[in-house]
C-alpha cells in the first residue's frame, strides 16, 4: 500500500470569534459588529492544509457530544479529512473563544476540553491503525503532552516519519525529541523552549543546535517574513522568505507544517517541500482568518512558478 498519507494527531476546537471596533476592558461589555463560527484547533488545522496540498488525511483526535460536534467534523469531511480516527467523546467538543478588535488584534481562550480525552490509547490504536498508508506524522502540542509524547514514539517505532510543532510551547518531555524527525517552532516557540532568545537568523541557529543536542533529526525554526533556518547534522541552510505583503499572520505555521507533511508524504526532497512550506506560510499571511488563508496546491504551485522555481505541469 502507499504510505503518501499524512495523520495528523491534535486539537480539534470550534472558533468561535466576536468581531468589534474594540475589545472590552476588564468588566466592560460592549457590542460587537461580526461573529463567526467555524472549524479551528492547531491540529484540524494542519489536516485541513494537508490535504489542501492534495496529501490523503486523517485526523485523530477527539470531539464532544454536543451541537458543536457537528460543526467541527462537517468542516473536516467537507475538506476531505478522513474523520474515522476522531473519536466522540461525553461532554462538549474544545473551542477557541476569539475576540478581534478593529485593528485586528486579537485574544484568544483556548479550553481543550474533549481534547483533553486525547489518550495515549486512542492514539497508539489509530496509529497502527493508519500506519500502511501513513508516510507523515504531523503533531503539535494543544493535546495532552502524554499523548502527544506516545504519538511520536509509536509511530517513529513504526518508521513513520514525525514533524513535531512544539506549539504552544510546553515541555513534553525530553524524550520526546528523539523521536521527531523534524521540529518546527517559531521564533517565540524556540526561545521558550530553549532558553535561548531568538530574535535573527544566528540565534535562531543556537535555538536548532539545542535540539539537535535533544536527538530532533532536523530543526527548522520559523522566523515569520524573515524566512527560516533549517539545521541538521550535515549542516546548515538559511531561505528567505517569499515577499508577500501580510494582512493578518493567523496560521501562517500551521499552512507551513500542513504543506510541509504533505509535501514529504509525496516522497519530495527536503528542499522541494521545504520550499512548497514557506510558499504555502507566504500564501496564508495575505488572507485574513485561520482557515480560509490555508492555500491549495495549485496556489503553491502558481506562486512557485511566478518565482521560476517551478515549471507548470512539470
Ligand atoms: P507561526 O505562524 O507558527 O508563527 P511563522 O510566522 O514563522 O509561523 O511562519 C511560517 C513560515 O511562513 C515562515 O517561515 C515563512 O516562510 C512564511 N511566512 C510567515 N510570515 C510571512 C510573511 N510576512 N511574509 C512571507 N512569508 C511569511
Amino acid at each position: 500500500m502507499s504510505k503518501h498519507g499524512v495523520l495528523v494527531v491534535g486539537s480539534i476546537t470550534a472558533d468561535l470569534t466576536a468581531f468589534g471596533s474594540k475589545r472590552p476592558r476588564p468588566g466592560e461589555t460592549i457590542l460587537g459588529t461580526d461573529f463567526t463560527l467555524v472549524l479551528g484547533g492547531k491540529g484540524a488545522n494542519q489536516a485541513v492544509a494537508a490535504a489542501r496540498a492534495g496529501a490523503p488525511t486523517s485526523m485523530v483526535g477527539c470531539v464532544g457530544d454536543d451541537l458543536f460536534q457537528e460543526v467541527v467534523l462537517t468542516g473536516l469531511r467537507e475538506e476531505g479529512v478522513d474523520t474515522s480516527h476522531v473519536s466522540v467523546v461525553q461532554g462538549p467538543t474544545g473551542i477557541a473563544h476569539i475576540r478581534v478588535d478593529g485593528a485586528g488584534e486579537n485574544d484568544i481562550v483556548m479550553v481543550p476540553l474533549a481534547n483533553s480525552s486525547l489518550s495515549e490509547e486512542r492514539v497508539e490504536a489509530a496509529v497502527r491503525r493508519a500506519q500502511d498508508r501513513t508516510g507523515v506524522l504531523l503533531l503539535q502540542l494543544e493535546i495532552p503532552l502524554a499523548a502527544a509524547a506516545h504519538a511520536a514514539r509509536v509511530a517513529h517505532g513504526l518508521g513513520i516519519m514525525v514533524v513535531l510543532d512544539p506549539a504552544p510551547a510546553a515541555d513534553p518531555g525530553d524524550a520526546v525529541w528523539a523521536f521527531a524527525d523534524v521540529v518546527t517552532p517559531n521564533e517565540s516557540e524556540a526561545t521558550a523552549l530553549t532558553g535561548i532568545e531568538v530574535f535573527d537568523k544566528s540565534s535562531a541557529y543556537k535555538a536548532a543546535e539545542w535540539f539537535l543536542d535533544r536527538g530532533v533529526g532536523r530543526a527548522v525554526i520559523t522566523l515569520g517574513g524573515q524566512g527560516c533556518v533549517s539545521v541538521d547534522r550535515d549542516g546548515v541552510s538559511e531561505h528567505r522568505a517569499f515577499p508577500a505583503t501580510a494582512v493578518d499572520t493567523t496560521a501562517a505555521g500551521d499552512a507551513f507544517a500542513g504543506n510541509l507533511g504533505a509535501s514529504l508524504a509525496a516522497g519530495m526532497a527536503w528542499d522541494g517541500a521545504l520550499t512548497r512550506a514557506m510558499a504555502a506560510g507566504a500564501l496564508a499571511v495575505t488572507i485574513p482568518g485561520a482557515s480560509p488563508s490555508l492555500p491549495m496546491a495549485g496556489a503553491v504551485t502558481d506562486l512557485l512558478v511566478r518565482h521560476g522555481l517551478e515549471t507548470r505541469n512539470a
